[in-house]
C-alpha cells in the first residue's frame, strides 16, 4: 500500500458507526429486519475515509424498509433495492441477494439469500465485509477482508470471479490508483487472463468512466495498460494529466467535465481532430473561431493539451463575442431576407474578433458592405 495510505483501525469501527448521520433513523426504521452496512462503505469506515453514500444490506425486504424511511425512493425491481437520502447521506438498501451467471460476463440470476451468500458474491475481500446496524457492531467477514485490508491487498473470493464478471478487473485498477492496493499475486493472474469481450461495451465503459472521474484516474489506466487489459497509446499518462489540469481551472471548468475529459484521453477519443486543431495555423482570432467552432469542449480540451495554446483564448475570450446588431439590423437598412443577412453578419463578426471594428455603427458598415456585395 502506499506510504501515505491511512491505518486501518477495526477498534474504532464502533464509533466512526456512530457518527455517520442518519443511520440511527436507519436502524429505528429496520426494527427487526436485519441490516447490515456492507461493501465499500465498511473498507472505507476503516480506513477512516469519508464518503457521502453508504450501502445498506437488508436480510428481508429492502424496499419496505425504505417505505418507512421515507425520503427519495427509487425502486429497481430487479435488484430489489432502493434509494434514500437521509440527512445529506445517500443510501443504498438492497435485499440480500446471491448471483449466479448462466454465462461468462451476463447479467447474473439473482434471488434473495443470507447476508452471508450476499458478500459471497462480491469483487474483493476488502469489499465483502459487513456491520450489523442493531447490536454490537461487530464486523462480518467471512473472507479475510480485514487482513487484505491491513496488507492493502486485492484478492478475488475465487478463482472464476473475473470470468463471471470481467469488470471487475477493471475495478480493482480503482481501488489500486485510489489507495495503492496491489493485486494478491494469484489474484493477479487470474486478472490479466480476464476476457473482457465477453462484456458489452456499455458496461465496460461505465466502469472506465468511474475509473476516470478518480483523482488517480492516470495511475488506474496505466495500471489497466500493464495488466494488459485496456491498452493505451505512449503519452496518454501526460495527456490524462494535462486536460485534468485544464479541467480544474476556468476558462476550462466551464466547458468540460473533468472525466469525461479524461476519459476521452485515455480511450483516444476524437484524437485525430484534437491533432488537427493543436497543430492548426492560427493566424487570427477569426479563424481561430471558425476552426473552433462545432467540436465539443471535451476535443478542444485535447487538442489544447496536445499544445494548441490558442484554444485558451477561444475557450476564454473569442468563444462568447456576440455582435451589437443583428438581422433586423440589415433588414431595416433594406437588406432582403435570405443568405445576404448571415453573410453579413458573418463578416461583421470577423471584423470584430479581428479588433476592426468598435461599436454598433461599425459593425452595421462592415455587415451591409457585405451583405450588398
Ligand atoms: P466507491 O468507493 O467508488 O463508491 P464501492 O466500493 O462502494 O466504490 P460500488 O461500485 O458502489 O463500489 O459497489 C458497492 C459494492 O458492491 C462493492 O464494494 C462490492 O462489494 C459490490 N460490487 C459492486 N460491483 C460489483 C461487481 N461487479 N462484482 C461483485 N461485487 C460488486
Amino acid at each position: 500500500m502506499s506510504p501515505e495510505s491511512p491505518k486501518i483501525e477495526p477498534d474504532r469501527l464502533a464509533e466512526r458507526l456512530r457518527a455517520l448521520p442518519g443511520l440511527d433513523r436507519v436502524r429505528d426504521a429496520a426494527g427487526d429486519l436485519r441490516a447490515y452496512l456492507v461493501g465499500g462503505a465498511v473498507r472505507d469506515l476503516l480506513m477512516g475515509s469519508e464518503r457521502t453514500d453508504l450501502d445498506v444490506a437488508v436480510e428481508g425486504d429492502a424496499a419496505a424498509l425504505g417505505g418507512r424511511l421515507g425520503g427519495e425512493i427509487r425502486e429497481h425491481e430487479r435488484f430489489s433495492t432502493a434509494t434514500v437520502r437521509v440527512d445529506g447521506l445517500e443510501l443504498d438498501l438492497a435485499t440480500a441477494r446471491s448471483e449466479t451467471y448462466a454465462e461468462p460476463g451476463a447479467l447474473p440470476d439473482v434471488r434473495p439469500a443470507s447476508l452471508v451468500e450476499d458478500l459471497a458474491r462480491r469483487d474483493f475481500t476488502v469489499n465483502a465485509m459487513a456491520l450489523p446496524l442493531a447490536g454490537d457492531p461487530e464486523l462480518i467477514d467471512p473472507h479475510g477482508g480485514l487482513e487484505d485490508l491491513e496488507h492493502g491487498l486485492l484478492r478475488v473470493l475465487h478463482e472464476r470471479s473475473f470470468v463471471e464478471d470481467p469488470t471487475r478487473a477493471l475495478r480493482a485498477a480503482r481501488y489500486a490508483a485510489r489507495y495503492g492496493f496491489e493485486l494478491e499475486p494469484r489474484t493477479g493472474e487470474l486478472l490479466r487472463a480476464a476476457n473482457l469481450d465477453t462484456v458489452s461495451r456499455d458496461r465496460v465503459d461505465g466502469e472506465l468512466r468511474k475509473l476516470a472521474r478518480e483523482p488517480r484516474a492516470r495511475r488506474g489506466f496505466e495500471l489497466l495498460d500493464e495488466w494488459g487489459l485496456v491498452p493505451i497509446k505512449a503519452g496518454t499518462g501526460d495527456l490524462i494529466a494535462a486536460v485534468g489540469e485544464l479541467a480544474a481551472a476556468e476558462p476550462w471548468s466551464d466547458v468540460i467535465d473533468r472525466g469525461e475529459a479524461v476519459f476521452a484521453a485515455a480511450l483516444g477519443t476524437n484524437a485525430d481532430a484534437a491533432r488537427e486543431l493543436a497543430g492548426a495555423e492560427v493566424p487570427s482570432p477569426s479563424r481561430g473561431v471558425e476552426l473552433a467552432r462545432g467540436h465539443d469542449g471535451v476535443t478542444l480540451a485535447l487538442a489544447r493539451a496536445l499544445g494548441g495554446e490558442w484554444l485558451d483564448r477561444y475557450v476564454g475570450e473569442w468563444r462568447t463575442v456576440r455582435l451589437e446588431i443583428d438581422g433586423e439590423d440589415l433588414i431595416a437598412a433594406g437588406i432582403p431576407e435570405g443568405p445576404e443577412i448571415g453573410r453579413g453578419l458573418a463578416a461583421a463578426m470577423r471584423a470584430k474578433l479581428d479588433g476592426e471594428v468598435g461599436g454598433a455603427e461599425e459593425e452595421l458598415r462592415v455587415a451591409l458592405d457585405a451583405a450588398r456585395s
